[in-house]
């Protein structure tokens, strides 16, 4: 490629949707990826056993199918399936009973028995709403919302810790649907904003699903590099920068890198002040993630969890926010609270015939070495009695091996930043614009940008529209924000 205008560093869902924005607006876009793969938490790789096909990273994309940005990818026309599974998420408590989310509001509420009402009150206003709602949540704190008064109801909803928030139900059932929906903030569940996360997810599962890419979440990488390549962009590999002045000469430089990396990419280029800023970054836990190759189904007693996507497994909302409040003060949790899903539920292509792959992690300290399997195994054995006999391999990675696969994942942090109500108002920093940096022509696009964590290329999408404006650029007419 002749000297790009603009280089990205770094090929994760975000970078790409960076690279794509970039390029859709008629600019030559370079991406510089450390990897041998691009992806970042977006491969897909066996890990196991040959046949095995494992996502390494994200697995579950309801975030992506909600996403605009992956709306305009047109993944269909590239041959990518999302599949959607009947149950989206439940959340097993013992023999047949588990709270589950699966249809739609009315569907979950009869299924959830003296909490039918209390969860039509909780929900039936944030799906009516969907639109307003989840624009909010993709986008930067300051933009507008399409209607104020959906997006106070679930700002104010939202800030509350989800301890709170399920005390409006009754049932241990709903109460641990909801602490487990929580969980996936990585905050203790007395946080401020853990409601949010709940709720976001909830009403994900009601509006685009939990979907899983059929093949492996790669598929999303691969579509989008086919994109970026149709437009002239390219993808150079096995490429680690270590300093800005390593890259390319180009007139924009969209970094997909959390503030510790920009720290040692810039030095002391950077004033003072935003140094400051950068080091005061917060990361979350990190997590241990194991993925499994069985020899059959996880043998869940519960029907419904034979049916899920998504396996929420760590009992009750007590057991939750404890194994949550042990990861964030540093413990190691006894019975962890462990997310996992099983592919194999929708797309029976990832393993040989009546085989199954799955994946699943548990939050631990920062920086934490512990091989966790034996306790998330011992979890996933009480609500699934007989797990351990179908295991045929597994691959172990702490919370230390995140951060050495990827140096996103600081202290294996998968979410690039710990989310508290700071680093929702200001991530990475309290700017107006977060995604510019001091440095003339240089701007974050990574998941420590708004919206924060998760596959939906938003934080690309809007970083890659601030640097267009500067260059005083068109985004191809996607709405300004
Ligand atoms: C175990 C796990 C499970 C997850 N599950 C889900 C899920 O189910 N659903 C969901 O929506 N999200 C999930 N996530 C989160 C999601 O994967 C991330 O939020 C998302 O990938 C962030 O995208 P990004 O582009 O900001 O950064 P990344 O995906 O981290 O990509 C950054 C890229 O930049 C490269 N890079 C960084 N520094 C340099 C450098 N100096 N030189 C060269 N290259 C560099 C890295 O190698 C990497 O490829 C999960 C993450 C993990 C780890």
């Amino acid at each position: 490629m002749s000297a790009p205008d603009a280089v990205v560093l770094g090929s994760g869902p975000n970078g790409l949707a960076a690279a794509l924005t970039l390029a859709r607006a008629g600019l030559r876009v370079q991406v510089i990826e450390g990897a041998e793969e691009p992806g970042g938490g977006c491969r897909t790789t066996e890990l196991t056993l040959p046949g095995f096909a494992h996502d390494v990273c994200s697995a579950v994309h309801p975030l992506a199918a909600a996403s605009p940005f992956f709306r305009s990818v047109d993944l269909a026309a590239r041959g990518v399936r999302l599949l959607t599974p009947k149950v989206a998420v439940a959340h097993p408590l013992g023999g047949d009973r588990a709270g589950a989310i699966s249809g739609s509001v009315a569907q979950t509420a009869s299924s959830l028995g003296a909490d039918a009402s209390a969860y039509r009150r909780l929900m039936e206003p944030l799906v009516r709403d969907s639109e307003t709602v989840l624009d909010l949540v993709l986008a930067p704190l300051r933009s507008r919302p399409a209607e104020l008064l959906p997006a106070a109801r679930f700002g104010v909803e939202g800030l509350l810790p989800a301890r709170l928030l399920a005390a409006r139900l009754r049932t241990p059932e709903g109460r641990a649907l909801l602490a487990g929906l929580a969980g996936h903030s990585m905050r203790p569940l007395s946080g401020p904003l853990t409601g949010a996360f709940g709720l976001t997810l909830m009403l994900l599962a009601h509006t685009t699903g939990w979907p899983m890419v059929e093949g492996g979440s790669g598929q999303l990488i691969a579509a989008m590099a086919a994109e970026l390549s149709e437009l002239g962009g390219g993808i150079t590999t096995g490429s680690w920068i270590e300093r800005l002045d390593q890259l390319p000469a180009a007139r924009i430089v969209l970094l997909d890198v959390t503030p510790r990396q920009l720290l040692e990419l810039a030095g002391d280029r950077l004033p003072v002040s935003y140094r400051r800023a950068m080091r005061r970054f917060r990361y979350g836990p990190g997590v241990c993630k194991v993925d499994w190759a069985l020899d059959g189904p996880v043998p869940w007693t519960s029907e419904t969890c034979r049916q899920a996507g998504t396996v929420h497994v760590g009992g009750t909302i007590a057991e939750v926010s404890r194994s949550e409040a042990d990861a964030n003060a540093g413990r190691h949790p006894e019975r962890p609270f462990c997310i996992v899903a099983q592919p194999g539920v929708v797309d029976v292509g990832r393993a040989p015939a009546g085989r199954q792959a799955l994946w699943g992690y548990c939050h631990v300290p920062s920086g934490s070495g512990v091989d966790m399997a034996d306790r998330i195994e011992g979890q996933i054995e009480r609500f699934a009695p007989g797990f351990r006999d179908r295991i045929l391999a597994r691959s172990v990675r702490t919370a230390r091996d995140m951060e050495r696969y990827n140096p996103g994942y600081v202290g294996g942090d998968i979410t690039a930043g710990a989310a508290t109500l700071r680093q929702t108002i200001g991530r990475p920093a309290l700017k107006w614009n977060q995604y510019r940096t001091p440095l003339p022509g240089v701007y974050l696009c990574s998941a420590s940008t708004p919206p924060g964590g998760g596959v939906h290329g938003m934080c690309g999408l809007w970083a890659g529209r601030t640097a267009l404006r500067d260059l005083h650029l068109d985004d191809c007419g996607l709405a300004s924000g």
